[in-house]
């Protein structure tokens, strides 16, 4: 028996930001960005439709990259000071994420960070607020997903908070609201949304419903990515892509991922490489190393027309290559001094990472230190 956790309403389609409306309540506060959703007009836009749905709202504006503790409990102050019934997550995750962790010390002021981080610790939520996740980029999936990732920036830690409490009540996957979203960040987030569809898809964790989203989530990413990179407006595909990241939400909040996460989430603490970019670079080598002990790619390969899963790693490296991501560390910048240095310690956190046990793959520390030189060096691992 299984469970799945699902956004229990998904407006997904050019326009549905209108479906704002719509929604009944009296109060809602909308956390979001430093800039991008008032410079082209999408906050306003989610304002007045709030206002049409006689919903009195506020902003909590100002949301940084990688949001902090700090952020989160400075806006739980301005939640509890305006009492909201709904929460409205409004711009790329980071604004989502922060949204819905201030929601949880909304909730419950007297909860510390430390015990909310405990996995699936948080208590019931929807005492005082729902939530509405509004994506305006399209790699994590969070409007789908029960996590937030949040940063302690005087430990130096990231901090994924696992709870299915935090899966939105409400999705609304706009491609319009994309339309204005760099090239590198259209690539990037879109190569972590396809590793969370391949991952999620070959994770040790069997589910038809997952892995049916994973592999439809995966031929769109094939199918759209490269047009939207060079076509930003192309709304078709801006639409095929935002729902393609939300199918892949689904599909891991559900199946969960794997080391290409988990070397990943070190390259981007260590040398801050963004998330997808990160993905991109090891994803190939995870698959030729996990290949050696499933056939789960084969069957990926094959929905592609292909036959092996060393052809279906090289279809990624092609897509990598042709929206102009780069294909090692090394090219990112990293010294090979420093490199060397951290190899280890890197290494030993990859393997503790949630993600390796979700693998099909059982690597040893070993491996994960030759994968992480391979994809430092650019080449292909044998292994
Ligand atoms: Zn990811």
């Amino acid at each position: 028996m299984s469970k799945l956790y699902v956004t229990a309403e998904t407006y997904h389609g050019i326009g549905s930001l209108e479906e704002l409306k719509k929604i009944k309540g009296k109060k809602a506060i909308v956390v979001c960005g430093k800039g991008s959703v008032q410079r082209n007009g999408v906050l306003d836009r989610a304002l007045s439709y709030l206002k049409e749905a006689g919903i009195e709202s506020t902003v909590f504006a100002g949301v940084e990259d990688d949001p902090s503790v700090d952020t989160v409990m400075k806006g739980a102050e301005e939640f509890k000071a305006f009492q909201p019934d709904w929460v409205i997550g409004l711009g790329g995750c980071s604004c989502i994420d922060a949204a819905k962790m201030m929601w949880v010390f909304y909730e419950y002021p007297e909860l510390t960070f430390a015990e909310a981080a405990v996995p699936f610790s948080i208590p019931a939520l929807r005492d005082k607020a729902r939530f509405v996740a509004i994506p305006t980029t399209s790699g994590t999936g969070t409007e789908m997903t029960g996590l937030a990732v949040i940063t302690d920036r005087e430990k130096g830690v990231k901090y994924p908070v696992v709870s299915y409490e935090l899966t939105p009540d409400i999705a609304i996957i706009d491609g319009d609201l994309c339309k204005t979203m760099p090239k590198s960040v259209t690539a990037h987030t879109g190569l972590d949304a396809l590793t969370h569809c391949i991952e999620a898809y070959v994770s040790n964790i069997d589910d038809n419903y997952a892995d049916a989203l994973a592999k439809g989530g995966m031929e769109l990413i094939f199918d759209n990515l490269e047009n939207v990179v060079m076509n930003p407006t192309d709304l078709v595909a801006r639409q095929n892509m935002h729902d393609a990241s939300a199918m892949g939400g689904f599909a891991f909040t559900n199946s969960w991922l794997g080391i290409a996460h988990s070397l990943a989430h070190q390259l981007g603490g260590m040398y801050h490489i963004p998330h997808g970019c990160a993905n991109a670079i090891v994803l190939p080598n995870v698959i030729r190393f996990n290949s050696k002990v499933t056939n789960r790619y084969n069957k990926l390969a094959e929905a592609c027309g292909l036959n092996t899963a060393e052809e279906f790693a090289q279809k990624i490296e092609s897509l990598r290559f042709n929206i102009g991501v780069i294909d090692s560390v090394s090219a990112f910048g990293v010294d090979k001094a420093t490199w060397e240095k951290n190899l280890d310690y890197i290494a030993t956190n990859a393997l503790a990472d949630p993600c390796t046990g979700f693998n099909p793959r059982q690597p040893s520390k070993e491996e994960l230190a030759q994968l992480f030189q391979a994809c430092y060096d650019g080449a292909k691992i044998a292994i």
